[in-house]
């Protein structure tokens, strides 16, 4: 990630081999963040964000027992940046799926992101075409309103309750959701989305997008490929 981010930036390239360098590191960032990245933020935010980052664990192995938190692997309080960690991220089977360490590398670096920028999971489109993040605290009120509409049809929503239905068409920005679409409507927005990071790192290591071509695009657990044996090079390369 940082010799990506390194090389997409730099200008004064003095040879060949540094041509192709940034050539290289500006596809990676292409494939993962579209066609209209914002390659200097990129840049900053792995450099100054992630490379010096800290993964601040409030509490661990979280029982999944409430419906609101049965699928949830980690979450990360937006107030005070520490990362909660439920008991299904150190499960060996999640949705049927067997759980890898590739997987819960995603998740942290995902809840990182969280952590140390503005990075979300939500996204709307306008009427205009412009897409806009949408805080998480919102999204749970939208749903809560949309299920209580759908379960109790015969009890009207609040005034309060209606207000808080999102009327704009919802994307989400995990890999396994609705990925490909925000990264087509809104590329120079993709480090603003969570998820794609956890791409960018699987994608720098592995030069392969998480999801191998043909499996089902909603496989939920991240795996390493399976041509991949030991990537010595990929994880000896030096930053720069
Ligand atoms: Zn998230």
């Amino acid at each position: 990630m940082l010799w990506n981010a390194h090389w997409a930036v730099q200008t004064d390239l003095k040879n060949a081999e540094q041509k192709r360098y940034h050539e290289e590191a500006k596809a990676t960032i292409n494939t993962v963040f579209g066609a209209s990245p914002d390659y200097k933020i990129i840049h900053q935010w792995t450099t100054s964000l992630l490379a010096k980052a800290t993964i601040k664990i409030a509490q661990d192995n979280i029982p999944n027992n409430d419906a609101d938190t049965k699928d949830t692997m980690a979450v990360t309080d937006p107030q005070d940046h520490r990362i909660y960690i439920f008991e299904l991220y150190h499960r060996d089977k999640v949705r049927g799926q067997s759980m890898t360490d590739v997987a819960r590398a995603r998740i942290l670096l995902h809840e990182l992101m969280h952590s140390v920028s503005y990075a979300y999971d939500w996204w709307t489109m306008d009427a205009d075409g412009n897409v806009n993040f949408v805080v998480a605290e919102k999204v749970n009120k939208h749903l809560a309103a949309r299920a209580k509409a759908k379960q109790q049809r015969n009890v009207p929503l609040t005034e309060d309750e209606k207000r808080d239905v999102i009327t704009t068409p919802l994307i989400n920005g995990y890999w396994h959701s609705t990925y490909q679409a925000l990264k087509e409507a809104a590329s120079h927005k993709m480090h603003m989305n969570a998820d794609t990071w956890a791409v960018f790192g699987y994608y720098s290591l592995y030069r392969k997008l998480p999801t191998p071509a043909g499996a089902d695009p909603s496989c939920f657990v991240w795996s390493r490929p399976e041509s991949f044996k030991s990537n010595v090079e990929a994880l000896s390369r030096s930053p720069y």
